[in-house]
């Protein structure tokens, strides 16, 4: 189990007063280069980490735009094309820059090129994301036209008989893109009665699977009952929680989340699917990140302590085994930082935002040396958002303003 992880040796957290000089670490007395970096006043640290989104930004635009001759082969969010426009949104949106802009519309225009036919209608893997961040773009850069002819091509997305529910390829991946749009282009720009009759669609398709069991819904993605956030209950529920449920629908949900939360680990992990018993991921994807996310999202839509303090349990056991060898968002260091941003917006708890600049300073000082010692993988697509470089570009951003983070395509 240790070697899917660096042993959590960082230093506790000193309270400070304001967030000016919070998350600073017990000074450092040491030459060890981590230490003295965590040592730093925050606005000293965000200074750095901007530095090194800017260029690793350029990097990752490199790689997978100017090197590919500018031609999309991937066109997905979670490993192709469409995560670098995104990264170049988060990029303008932080520093105001329109040449971000400029090329975050060009790479989505390739992008819908390739997408053309693809029968996935999620926002990470599918056409959804294309139009949806296409229309957030068009209009960023003022431009109606376009603006409407994403929001057209979006509406022409028709999920096919048989569709999953979760999020990667399913019905709540659909659903996100719808809410993303609402949220940045306006209430309403696709109607909540379209989005409900989706939602309830899938609350009965869990109820169906359920089948009366001890958790009111229940899913299966290639015949296995998964519970984290990428193909299973987490990633479904949190979506749902974005719904106009009415109180019994809202019921479903918190049950759900209650029989997640009885039958997790003694650890405080949770299993990756129904019934498994072996205690060893700890990733957005599966495991307690993704359910750290989701239930410190229940905490704020339902208002129940027992959620946030499942939430802070499962954010302990990313601390104590979250600094994971990949660097990545969906199954690495990167994505897992995004727990403790998410609790620092929740809570205000300054320990929260010290834990996540930890694991990022961690990258800042470590990540590329440890991938060229290869005691850290860089993931298959190594620039992409969700597996790699993009990824952890997109989490140094977020550092830089804190209260306005967001885990990518997950947190609106
Ligand atoms: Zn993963």
């Amino acid at each position: 189990m240790a070697d899917r992880y660096f042993p959590n040796d960082l230093p506790d957290f000193v309270q400070e007063t304001d967030e000016a000089t919070a998350a600073t670490a017990a000074t450092a007395d040491d030459s060890s280069s981590l230490l003295n970096l965590l040592s730093l006043p925050y606005l000293k640290t965000a200074e750095q980490f901007l530095r090194a989104a800017l260029d690793l930004k350029e990097k990752v635009v490199r790689e997978t735009w100017v090197r590919a001759g500018r031609r999309v082969k991937d066109f997905t969010l979670y490993t192709g094309a469409l995560g670098t426009a995104f990264l170049l949104m988060k990029s303008y949106q932080v520093t105001g820059n329109s040449g971000d802009l400029t090329l975050c519309n060009e790479i989505v225009k390739a992008c819908d090129s390739a997408s053309q036919g693809s029968r996935c209608v999620t926002f990470i893997c599918g056409r959804a994301g294309v139009c949806a961040l296409g229309a957030v773009a068009a209009k960023h850069s003022g431009d109606e036209a376009l603006l409407n002819y994403y929001l057209k091509s979006f509406q022409e997305i028709n999920l096919p008989p048989g569709v999953p529910n979760e999020l990667l390829y399913g019905r709540s991946g659909y659903l996100w893109a719808c809410s993303f749009l609402n949220k940045h282009i306006g209430d309403g720009t696709i109607p909540s009665t379209h989005m409900i009759k989706i939602a309830k669609e899938i609350i009965t398709d869990g109820i169906k699977l359920s089948n009366k069991g001890t958790c009111p819904l229940m899913y299966e993605w290639h015949e296995t009952k998964y519970w984290g956030a990428a193909h299973g209950l987490a990633g479904i529920m949190h979506v749902l929680m974005d719904m106009d449920l009415n109180p019994e629908e809202q019921d479903y949900v918190k049950g759900t989340l209650h029989h997640m939360i009885q039958n997790r680990f003694p650890s405080g992990n949770y299993p990756s699917s129904e019934g498994k018993d072996t205690d060893r991921l700890v990733h957005w994807c599966h495991g307690a990140p993704g359910l750290a996310l989701t239930l410190n999202k229940a905490a704020l839509v339902f208002q129940e302590e027992q959620f946030l303090q499942a939430a802070i349990d499962a954010a302990e056991v990313v601390w104590n085994r979250g600094l994971l060898k990949r660097v990545g968002i969906c199954h690495g260091v990167s994505g897992n930082a995004h727990v403790f941003l998410s609790l620092y917006r929740s809570t205000g708890n300054f320990e929260c935002l010290y834990r996540a600049k930890a694991f990022a300073c961690f990258l800042l000082d470590k990540a590329n040396q440890l991938i060229a010692e290869r005691k850290m993988h860089s993931g298959d697509r190594p620039y992409s958002l969700f597996e790699g470089q993009a990824g952890m570009a997109y989490l140094f951003f977020n550092m830089v303003k804190p209260s306005e983070s967001q885990f990518p395509a997950y947190e609106l």
